[in-house]
């Protein structure tokens, strides 16, 4: 068994000699029968959230109503340990109306969304499928457990992640699942924006994001997320961008919106319909405006000056993945940013005080001026960052501009 689950082997052991069943479940078993690596790894159990609490020192309560606990072992790492529950009836589309604690293994897993994903292992490595999840995984489908329109009713948000999956694993769905959601797209409404922008972002990044670009579409789905309805063929187009190679939030809502050609006036709506933080709102912005500016004028000094390397990096590996600049590689932003000659106006070896010095402390606009005048003259190498260069250059610009301060 993969190594990942060695710990996770302690509390399931830990949970068996308190007299409570436990088993791997969901996306980490379903990745260990892929070959693929895993990510979290969830825990199943008969023991209540209190029982949970009683036997672990180290826990953090965050869903115990819904039966989570997160299992702190070590310093990195920690698991979800989740007691067996159905739901009860759904009415919004979204939540059940009430969570009841089970006893049976089996019970937990027909409650969960995809044959793939009901899938349960023990400590030993033993697969426990009711509901023949490997054969799918095998046959490369996503299959509701139990009937696809009943599911998707109870949580509209399961189409959504049906086509996220289909994104990582390059799996189709099967054809009562793809045709319930075709029929009830329109469910997705009812689903928060905070739970549609994570299967989103997963989507984007899978590595079949083509077709799973193609199944949001066929689905209908896209025209049921903030300002997607109508731009079927931008969506499409966006399939041909190696959108996984991006590795962050922002960069991915920066492609987003230059490839879905949201007018430059509405990217903040945009994103704000998305529910997205100030920081990543105002990050997209930025690396909007620094592209434009490259696009009309190349990579200047001044513009990675004015960015900072963070954000030119992450603007030109948003170029890049958009085939917007095949020329300018990685090291050529660094090297930029390594021979600035300055960082801020505060690594001037000449500043306002010495300017009032020379002009027998007058103080004035033409100050600032001179200033700002003087920062981009050491960016274009006008003139090197050392006093008496500077002083020279001071006495060129007051007759250039004929001041008499
Ligand atoms: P990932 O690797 O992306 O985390 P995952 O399968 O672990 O994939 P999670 O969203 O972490 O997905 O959910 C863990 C498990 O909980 C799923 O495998 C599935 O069994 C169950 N699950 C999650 N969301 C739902 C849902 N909306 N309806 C039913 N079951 C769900
Ligand atoms: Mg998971």
């Amino acid at each position: 068994m993969n190594i990942a689950f060695q710990q996770g082997i302690e509390i399931i052991e830990r949970l068996e000699e308190n007299g409570h069943e436990a088993y791997f479940v969901g996306g980490s078993v379903r990745d260990t029968l892929m070959d693929r690596a895993i990510g979290d790894i969830d825990i199943a159990t008969s023991a209540t959230p209190e029982e949970i609490q009683a036997i672990f020192p180290k826990t953090v309560d965050v869903g115990a109503e819904h039966g989570t606990i997160i299992v702190i072992t070590t310093e990195q790492e920690s698991y979800e340990v989740t007691t067996f529950r159905t739901d009860g009836n759904y009415t919004d589309n979204r939540h059940p109306d009430e969570v009841i604690f089970v006893k049976s293994l089996e019970e937990d897993l027909k409650r969960r969304d995809f044959t793939m994903n009901a899938i349960a292992m023990n400590k030993h490595g033993k697969i426990i499928d009711p509901f023949d999840g490997e054969k799918d995984i095998n046959r490369q489908v996503i299959r509701t457990v139990g009937k696809a329109k009943d599911r998707f009713r109870e949580d509209a948000l399961r189409m959504l992640r049906a086509v996220r999956f289909a994104s990582q694993l390059s799996f189709s769905l099967e054809a009562e699942t793809f045709l319930g959601i075709q029929a009830d797209n329109a469910l997705l409404e009812n689903v928060s924006i905070e739970r549609k922008t994570i299967e989103m972002e997963k989507l984007i990044l899978g590595q079949g994001v083509k077709f799973g670009l193609e199944l949001l579409v066929a689905t209908g789905l896209h025209s049921f997320l903030p300002l997607l309805d109508g731009k079927k063929e931008q969506l499409l187009k966006l399939g041909d961008v190696p959108l996984y190679r991006l590795n962050n939030r922002s960069p991915v809502w920066t492609v987003l919106a230059y490839g879905l050609k949201i007018d430059k006036a509405e990217v903040e709506d945009f994103l704000v319909s998305w529910k997205l933080p100030k920081k990543i709102v105002k990050s997209v912005a930025e690396n909007l405006l620094l592209m434009d500016k490259i696009q009309h004028q190349d990579w200047q000094s001044e513009f990675v000056y004015r960015a900072g390397l963070e954000r030119s990096l992450e603007a030109h590996q948003v170029m890049v993945v958009l085939g917007l600049d095949e020329d300018t590689s990685k090291k050529k932003i660094y090297e930029l940013f390594e021979n600035l000659p300055i960082y801020s106006l505060k690594d001037i070896v000449f500043d306002g005080h010495d300017l009032m010095e020379l002009a027998g402390g007058k103080r004035g606009k033409w100050i600032s001026e001179i200033l700002s005048d003087m920062e981009m003259a050491l960016i274009y190498e006008e003139t090197k960052n050392e006093r008496a260069a500077l002083k020279e250059w001071v006495y060129n610009w007051l007759q250039k501009y004929d001041r008499d301060y």
